[in-house]
């Protein structure tokens, strides 16, 4: 190693360890690097410190698998580089320096060395994978005098000086910052490529010669010169620690913050940095470089899927620059290479008991092992997968429940275009069907429009020529994205699946015009803004608008398709069925109409956890007569309002107790600020008056009367019904009415009515009103010489109500968390009013989730627990559910489980996730 390589290494090494007290700095001979090759240190159960490309690596190499060898440096090193400046513990260096050493005797090759170079791919390795999101450099190694070496050693200048000047442009990106300046512009590189192609009037990278490659690499070099006034760095170990900090920067970076946001990946967890021997799939046409799926991601058929480019590099293929061909075809144009990998699927699938993505080269016929992971895939193939790999015996119905994202279940619920609307609808042109779904919108040519329409209130579809891991944030503002280049595992593809959007890449025959802002398909010219659909399923792209129509498993289940000519539905009701065996929680749905309640049950709905009253009278005739109950002066003006309310809402409770057929209905009296229901502009307010009869100042003077600062923290719930108990009397009557009726005649329905209270914080609170529920109640069975089977309870929604959920406990039959409203209170965060701060709370990762989507466990929770503890120690056999939007979400379902919660309660939709989530939940926690 030369005098500046060992400065260098020492440089970058260079730490503030003796200052700083953290753990990694303070074990003795701590271990970062771990190998893999001939002498493999990890296996593929150390995910949390080599990452998952780190330790799948080393479980390959283990297992006979042909992979090149490398190290990792482990994932601690990433902490330790952000505790402490972007510097390294001191025996990195060190130990970096003996696993080069390692592969270099391996191989027979050097590192630096100009008779017969080493190489290296620097790439990150998340815990769980993150595709495209951070940094990768291949070619390491190579320098003015290196390059040489390859060229004589492979006795091809050519591929050595393809190799150098590929490796320059992603040093000079990656690590030196040499990048497009907006949107609009190209990668400088790219740039500079296309315009020599354009001069020689060649079409593909591959016929440029030699020399023609030399002078990529000087005029590459003078462009980072030019950028960055410091040159591309000729010595091996510089390029290597460059590599290194620029991956683990890269966990930082915008769009591995947003991902990590996506898919709730702590901050904490750190990526590891695989260093490994590059080996070639562009060392001439006996070598290729594909990526492979043991099962097809999109729909999850087991199919041999994937694709491969000859004489290419790896980024080729996922960059989506060069459309690869089908995986099939390398069976003819490399016949021996196909067995090889087709023997790599089934042992991949066979050991790790999962569809494996993983990535090949093929260096002069021989096949090498690059990475495998566990493969992103649509919730349909999600689903498919785990079942049919159940059915082969390769897991458990547990294994299997487990594999299954629960939010998968949604997509076999999505609709898909109406087939009517879908025959008439003009296709203009295909692509390959990599994201299935329908998706239809406006044509949004860059991330930063589709997020712009979207906040606009228009749907899009993201039209690029390919996409980069940058268009991330507009690809989750979009209906569905359409690529013209790439492949089914282009970053587009990959990454659209992932988030269940519909994709279509590799439309080759289209045109897009970015300048123009045109997307032009044969005679067919459309423009930034019109209308596209795509199907996904077919990969057939549609001029305009296309009406959707319900999927097959919600035809199936409002009796329009039969069980047996769905695919998809015995996939989604093996599922369910297998969720419901395993799962304790029950689960109910948040429902105000019949027809909410109905679909709630066909999605396997075991009651109402709440309906909220006020929803029923926003319609019509109702909203007239609620604004004369809230305008009424006095009490007798009120009940005559009220009166009139009674039938309204009678009917009503009937629907719904007739749609849930005797499965428990809870009912929660009435929680609006009173405001909401009043008229905000002035000639609304002259009509009301007009119609009820009154002068219009004496409208103003109420609403004047009734106008709070802070209305989410004023008169609402059980408040109201305090101060106006004639409220509570009504609907008391109307619920207890409809349950009399419905409970008697031949088509007669067993009654659970169940009565929340809501915002109640002192136990004095719920008495007053259970006192009147009571009455009520009693006065409507004697009246109808009915027994009713209800149950009076209360929310919990403040934090005082956690606190005191003891006290309580004494009048309540049960408790339901109203978790909208307890994180609200507890976080003295508005419900409404999150916009100003919550995206710079974002980038800062200080939420982990937005806690009002997904419980804030170590917070919110605690109450929750306090209140459960408390509540059962009054009352051991209280029963207890949760009604606020977590009820849907499946991280918070499993906190409920583990909390000892009797029920979760979500809007209709969400219903099959929270019944697959609840048995994750309790097979996760056995
Ligand atoms: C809640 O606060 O969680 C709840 C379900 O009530 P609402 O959303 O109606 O305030
Ligand atoms: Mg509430």
């Amino acid at each position: 190693m030369s005098k500046n390589t060992k400065a260098v290494v020492k440089k970058q090494a260079k730490t503030k360890a003796s200052t700083k007290n953290t753990s990694a700095n303070n074990r003795v001979a701590a271990n970062y690097v771990y190998a893999f090759g001939k002498k493999t240190d990890g296996n593929a159960t150390m995910r949390d410190l080599l990452g998952g490309k780190g330790a799948n690596l080393a479980e390959m190499a283990s297992i006979g698998l042909p992979v090149p060898p490398g190290f990792t440096i482990s994932t601690e090193v990433c902490g330790y580089y952000y505790d402490n400046g972007r510097t390294y513990p001191a025996s990195l260096s060190k130990s970096v320096l003996k696993a080069i050493k390692q592969i270099e005797s391996q191989l027979g090759k050097s590192f630096g060395g100009r008779s017969n170079p080493l190489l290296v791919s620097v790439r990150s390795g998340a815990r769980d994978s993150m595709p495209g999101m951070m940094d990768t450099i291949l070619n390491l190694g190579l320098n003015d005098v290196t390059v040489e070496g390859l060229a004589e050693i492979s006795g091809n200048p050519r591929f050595a000086w393809d190799c150098y000047r590929r490796f320059i442009q992603m040093y000079g990106d990656v690590v030196m910052g040499v990048q497009a300046r907006s949107e609009e512009e190209e990668d400088p590189f790219h740039e500079i490529l296309e315009k020599m192609k354009r001069k020689l009037k060649i079409e593909t990278d591959s016929d440029l010669s030699t020399e023609n490659l030399k002078t990529l690499v000087d005029q590459y070099k003078a462009l980072i010169r030019k950028r960055t006034r410091s040159a591309f760095p000729q010595d091996v170990f510089e390029q290597l620690w460059g590599a290194t900090s620029a991956v683990f920067s890269s966990w930082r970076n915008e769009r591995a913050i947003l991902y990590r946001q996506q898919y709730a990946i702590p901050a904490e967890w750190g990526t590891a940095v695989n260093i490994q021997a590059m080996v070639f799939g562009n060392a001439g046409d006996d070598s290729a470089t594909g990526v492979a799926f043991t099962r097809d991601p999109a729909n999850g058929e087991k199919v041999f899927y994937g694709e491969y480019l000859i004489n290419a590099q790896g980024e080729d293929v996922v960059a989506g620059v060069r459309t690869p061909n089908a995986i099939a075809q390398l069976a003819n144009e490399l016949p021996q290479s196909y067995r090889d990998l087709e023997k790599v699927r089934n042992k991949l699938e066979k050991h790790f008991k999962d569809m494996q993505d993983f990535e090949f080269t093929i260096e002069r016929g021989r096949l090498f092992i690059l990475q495998t992971r566990n493969g992103k895939r649509t919730g349909l193939a999600a689903v498919r997968i785990a079942v049919e790999m159940q059915r082969e015996r390769l897991m458990n119905q547990e294994t299997a429940l487990l594999k299954i994202p629960a939010e998968s279940i949604d997509s076999l619920l999505v609709p898909v275009f109406d087939p009517k609307a879908l025959k008439a609808a003009p296709v203009i042109g295909k692509g390959l069907p990599a994201g299935p779904g329908a998706a239809t919108g406006r044509i949004a040519f860059t991330a930063a429009t589709a997020e712009a329409e979207t906040r606009k209130g228009n749907k899009v579809v993201l039209c690029r020529n390919e996409t980069s891991p940058d268009d991330l944030k507009g690809m989750l503002h979009s209906q569905g994205i359409l690529t013209l280049r790439g492949g089914v595992s282009s970053h587009a593809a990959l990454v659209a699946r992932q988030l269940g959007k519909v994709c279509i890449c590799g439309a080759s025959e289209i045109v897009i015009n970015y300048e123009k802002k045109t997307l032009t398909a044969g005679k067919v010219v459309l423009k930034e803004g019109d209308y596209i659909s795509i199907d996904g399923s077919t990969g057939l792209i549609y001029k305009g608008m296309i009406e959707s129509a319900d999927s097959e498993v919600k035809r199936v289940l409002e009796g329009s398709l039969k069980a047996n000519k769905s695919y998809t539905y015995e996939l989604f009701q093996t599922v369910m069925s297998w969720a419901d065996k395993y799962r304790t929680l029950n689960v109910r749905t948040n429902a105000d109409t019949p027809a909410m309640a109905k679909q709630a049950v066909a999605f396997g709905a075991e009651g109402i956890g709440l309906c909220r009253t006020e929803h029923m009278f926003f319609d019509g005739e109702r909203i007239d007569i609620m604004r004369q109950m809230i305008l009424a002066a006095d009490e007798v003006q009120r009940r005559s309002a009220l009166k009139k309310l009674l039938p309204f809402q009678k009917k009503d409770f009937v629907g719904l107790f007739k749609a849930m057929e005797g499965r428990p209905v809870t009912i929660r009296l009435l929680d609006p600020p009173l405001h909401e229901f009043l008229p905000h502009d002035d000639v609304v307010r002259r009509q009301l008056a007009e119609k009820l009869g009154v002068p219009f100042d004496f409208v103003i003077d109420r609403i004047k009367a009734l106008h709070e600062e802070n209305p989410m923290l004023g008169c609402r719930g059980c408040r109201l019904g305090i101060i106006y108990p004639e409220i509570t009397e009504m609907q008391a009557r109307a619920l207890f009415e409809a349950a009399a009726q419905v409970s008697k005649g031949k088509k007669a329905i067993k009654i659970k009515a169940e009565i929340m209270i809501p915002l109640v914080g002192f136990r004095a609170e719920l008495a007053d009103q259970l006192k009147i529920v009571h009455r009520v109640a009693a006065e409507v069975m004697k009246k109808h010489k009915v027994k009713i089977d209800y149950l009076v309870g209360t929310m919990i929604e403040v934090p005082r109500a956690a606190i005191t959920a003891d006290e309580i406990a004494h009048e309540a039959d049960f408790f339901s968390f109203g978790t909208n409203d307890l994180t609200q209170t507890t976080l003295g965060l508005s419900r409404d009013d999150m916009g100003l701060f919550y995206d710079q709370y974002q980038s800062k990762e200080i939420y982990n989730q937005n806690p009002f989507a997904s419980l804030d466990q170590t917070g919110v929770g605690k109450l929750v627990d306090l209140a459960v503890e408390r509540g059962r120690q009054t009352k051991p056999n209280i029963k207890l559910g949760i009604c606020g939007e977590h009820a849907g979400d499946p991280m918070s379902i499993d906190f409920c489980h583990r909390a000892g919660l009797n029920y979760v309660s979500c809007s209709p939709p969400r219903v099959p996730i929270a019944r697959l989530a609840a048995a994750q939940a309790r097979l996760r926690n056995k």
